[in-house]
């Protein structure tokens, strides 16, 4: 059986390394000319490390890093809003990893041949009759095609013209790497309309990421985000102060919570392609890697690509409007409305960060 998987991001390669294992020959295309992914770091979930574990891969990702559990929001001035219990956290749900997106891309890649790999191929439109792909080299077809081409995916729109296009959520981000510098561990500072957040990253540096409220388009400048944050708590001036220009990213922020199926014919789609979601939650790779190690089962016992959609829809758009309510919660400018949601934050027990997140990392392979 021969799978033709479009797109060699995270959700891709997942989607290639499960399908290879379970015995499929894979083709995987990618426009880009390398396998490569942006310089910034990645939150690898225990739902998504447990997702890692059917390839052999989790104990590598958790042997990256020593990073927990989120250790908490802050407000600007530097008081806690809320602070679990990482410890807890952790012997609830298993391992939080925070490494380089490049690292997890090679490691994925060690897991599928490379002669299945094939860069600088853009495809056009694929045809769920009979799993034919039309690309700039010419034509593959697959028993399956993986769409797995992100936000603006190709694939999605070949087979849903007319489905919904993604929602702009009305803030914009920014992704920063910046030089080692001490830091408490993975922290969120919210304000009023904006926010800001660091984590370690395995080699000593610091993973940076920005949001705020911005009209979709508009380009911001490293000036902006110092203003924006420079006098908020410590580390944060200093983080602003030694990033350089090259280690910083702007991104516009989307989400797709209503696509009508993840499967037509002989062509599923996972990860951005399906359900893009906003990064408040730090799940859309984690739920692209929980889709792909579920198609290759699905695959695999029978069920096909109609149980691979009836296994993932419900919940992928579950966490797409759970990633959705707290970026509205947490993007909050209204003085009123901020005073009311952290004096609320401050009063709700560890418990309560513990019930929120238990159906998202909670997840296990069948
Ligand atoms: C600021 C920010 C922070 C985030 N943080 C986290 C986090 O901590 N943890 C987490 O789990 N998620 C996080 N996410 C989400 C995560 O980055 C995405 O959900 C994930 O990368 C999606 O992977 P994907 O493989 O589905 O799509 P993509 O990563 O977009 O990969 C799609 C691939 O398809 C290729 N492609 C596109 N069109 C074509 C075509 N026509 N032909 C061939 N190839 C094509 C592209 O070049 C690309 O390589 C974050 C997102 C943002 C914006």
């Amino acid at each position: 059986m021969r799978a033709i998987i479009v797109g060699g991001g995270i959700g891709g390669l997942t989607a290639a390394a499960a399908l290879h294992r379970r015995g499929w020959e894979v083709e995987v295309l990618e426009r880009a000319p390398a396998f490569t992914e942006v310089g910034a770091g990645l939150m690898v979930q225990p739902n998504a490390l447990r997702a890692l574990d059917t390839l052999d891969l989790g104990d590598t990702v958790r042997a990256q890093a020593p990073s927990g559990p989120p250790g908490g929001l802050r407000e600007p001035g530097g008081g806690w809003l809320t602070r679990p219990d990482a410890a807890d956290l952790q012997r609830r749900f298993g391992q939080w990893v925070m490494l380089h997106r490049a690292d997890m891309l090679n490691l994925l890649l060690k897991k599928v041949p490379s002669n299945a790999l094939r860069s600088g191929v853009e495809v056009r439109e694929v045809r769920p009759e009979d799993g034919t792909v039309l690309h700039s080299e010419g034509t593959s077809a697959g028993d399956l095609v993986v769409g797995a081409d992100g936000l603006r995916s190709v694939v999605r729109r070949s087979v849903w013209p007319d489905a919904v296009a993604p929602r702009y959520a009305g803030y914009t981000t920014w992704r920063l790497l910046v030089p080692a510098h001490p830091v408490e561990g993975l922290v969120e500072t919210w304000g009023r309309g904006e926010r800001f957040g660091y984590a370690p990253l395995p080699d000593g540096r610091i993973y940076c990421y920005a949001t705020f409220r911005a009209p979709e388009g508009r380009l911001s400048d490293l000036a902006e985000v110092r203003r924006r944050f420079g006098k908020w708590h410590d580390p944060i001036p200093a983080l602003l102060a030694s990033v350089e220009e090259k280690d910083a990213l702007q991104h516009d922020t989307y989400d797709l919570s209503s696509l009508p199926s993840y499967a037509k014919g002989k062509v599923v789609v996972l990860g951005d392609a399906a359900h893009a979601m906003t990064p408040n939650l730090g799940q859309g790779a984690c739920q692209a890697m929980e889709d792909a190690v579920v198609l290759a089962a699905a695959m695999a016992d029978g069920g096909g690509p109609v149980a691979y959609d009836k296994a993932r829809r419900a919940r992928t758009q579950m966490v797409v409007r759970q990633s959705r309510r707290l970026g509205v919660m947490a993007h909050l400018n209204v003085p009123g409305l901020t005073n009311v949601r952290n004096a609320a934050m401050k009063l709700s027990p560890a418990s309560a960060f513990v019930k929120q997140v238990a159906p998202v990392v909670g997840w296990k392979p069948e």
